[in-house]
């Protein structure tokens, strides 16, 4: 695996990939080890996720400068993003044996019915490269405490952040093969979901990667959750305060780089503050700093990968050509390394790529829309459904119209943000099943019925 520093064309690094036979033994680790690990007392368990809390907020600095190298994150970013880690394990930790406590539903007289929650084995979480850290401890913070132990295939462009989360673990003390890293390429993870040691599955990152994980998973009759892409929605009202709005869909579309399924990439702004908000919203793109991602005032470095800045700019070169205008950016810059810079498209045209593709940089599509029943078919006019957001100052127009989104989570007046507390995830092409909070760690659990007369 090459690593390829985005923010200089150079290569950094060349990772051995493990082979057949290293997946083979690490397999047969990961089912020893579980053997143990889901006998261990859960408050063992939260403790140990605790201890890893403080190993990532010790090496902060060293994991975010392990982001940038790779992937080109702003090492502000990567700092903020190993903080969020700690802030889930602490969350876990706290609350992990009381998401897994029993239930008890209404018996019939003379017996106790309950479900328990116990672990399933080895989960195989295939991993994308844009929260290189935070996507995996979505899913290890609550599934290692769980009972499960984790098998992570990262993406290729970050073996050293896959390398380093292992030894997060390892240094936190927990035992040895309860999360292992597979450097392996995407067309071996079939054969790694067909082995029966695997017990589920999931994914975040794109649509080809979770339809092709989902079918060899459910061919083997095997649980996925899926945390796919987002066209999301950023609705702003004729009520809405527009300079909280402009400033916030600013960074909603361009923090990381815009590489965020969650960023929101279509700006539904209702007639009669069209051209303020428009106004705002330039103002406060053009005063983010683009440069070196090792720089602590960087607010956007380069995309990840110089083929995917590519394909970028061929939604936007496409988006144009159909009709769309670019008000700011709309060309690669003309520098090292691969940077794109803040795009804003108006006048987009329907089914265009700008309009109907995920786009996975820092480009906004901006549409001037009349009244409210045009921008919620508008905002549902997609593919997707991960999430939205809505600026009102009227908070109960606000609730009525989050009802009448087709999504996962609708905020309003804030971002969408996943947080420890509160379940994340989608519906439509976004995938399906939820992370984080009590619904998160309980996906991959067996819901136990257990009936006692
Ligand atoms: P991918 O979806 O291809 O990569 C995400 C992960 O899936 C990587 O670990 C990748 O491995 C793996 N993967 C890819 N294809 C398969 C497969 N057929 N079977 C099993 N695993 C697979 O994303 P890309 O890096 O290619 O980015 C392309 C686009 O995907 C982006 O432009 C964006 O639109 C979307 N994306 C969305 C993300 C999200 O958070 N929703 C995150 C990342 C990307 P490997 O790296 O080895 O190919």
């Amino acid at each position: 695996m090459e690593v390829i520093n985005p923010a200089t064309g150079e290569r950094e690094e060349t990772v051995e990939e493990d082979t057949e036979s290293d997946v083979e033994a690490a397999l047969e680790r990961a089912t020893a080890a579980y053997e143990k690990w889901c006998d261990r007392p859960i408050r063992e368990r939260e403790k140990l996720l605790a201890d890893a809390g403080d190993v990532l907020r010790e090496n902060k600095r060293d994991y975010a400068a392990t982001m940038t190298r790779e992937m080109g994150k702003p090492i502000s970013q990567g700092i903020a993003e190993v903080e969020k880690c700690a802030w889930a394990c602490d969350h876990y930790a706290q609350h992990g044996s009381t998401y897994l406590e029993n239930d008890s539903h209404p018996s019939p007289a003379g017996s106790t019915v309950e479900t328990a929650y116990e672990s399933l084995g080895p989960i195989l979480a295939v991993m994308p490269w844009n929260f290189p850290f935070w996507q995996v401890f979505r899913f290890a913070a609550p599934n290692l405490t769980a009972g499960n132990v984790g098998l992570l295939k990262h993406a290729s462009n970050v073996p050293g952040c896959a390398q380093a989360i292992e030894a997060v673990f390892e240094e936190a003390g927990y035992p040895a093969n309860v999360f292992q890293s597979l450097l392996i390429p995407s067309d071996l993870v079939d054969d790694v979901i067909e082995d029966e040691r695997v017990k589920a599955a999931t994914v975040t990152g794109s649509g080809p990667a979770g339809r092709a994980v989902a079918s060899t998973a459910g061919d083997q009759l095997k649980k996925t959750v899926l945390e796919l892409g987002g066209s999301d929605p950023f609705v702003v009202l004729d009520d809405a305060d527009l300079t909280d709005a402009a400033e916030t869909a600013a960074w909603a579309r361009n923090q990381n780089g815009g590489q965020s399924c969650i960023a929101a990439k279509r700006f539904l702004v209702q007639t009669g503050v069209y051209d303020d908000f428009l106004d705002q919203f330039v103002d406060e793109i053009e005063s983010l700093t683009v440069g070196d991602p090792m720089d602590e005032q960087t607010d956007i470095g380069p995309q990840a990968r110089t083929d995917l800045m590519e394909d970028l700019h061929e939604q936007v070169d496409a988006s144009i050509e159909a009709g769309a205008r670019a008000l700011i950016g709309g060309e690669p810059m003309d520098r090292d390394g691969a940077y794109y810079p803040p795009t804003i498209l108006v006048d987009v045209p329907e089914d265009c790529p700008a309009d109907s593709e995920e786009t996975f940089g820092p480009v906004a599509a901006v549409y001037e829309i009349d009244d409210e029943a045009a921008m919620v078919e508008k905002a549902n006019d997609t593919e997707f459904g991960l999430g939205a957001s809505i600026w009102t100052n009227d908070r109960e127009r606000g609730r009525r119209l989050a009802r009448e989104i087709d999504a996962g989570c609708v905020y309003v007046n804030q971002l969408v943000k996943s947080d420890p507390r509160v379940p994340f995830g989608g519906i439509k092409n976004s995938g399906y099943g939820r992370e984080l909070a009590r619904e998160g760690m309980l996906e991959f659990v067996n819901r136990k019925t257990v009936w006692v007369e």
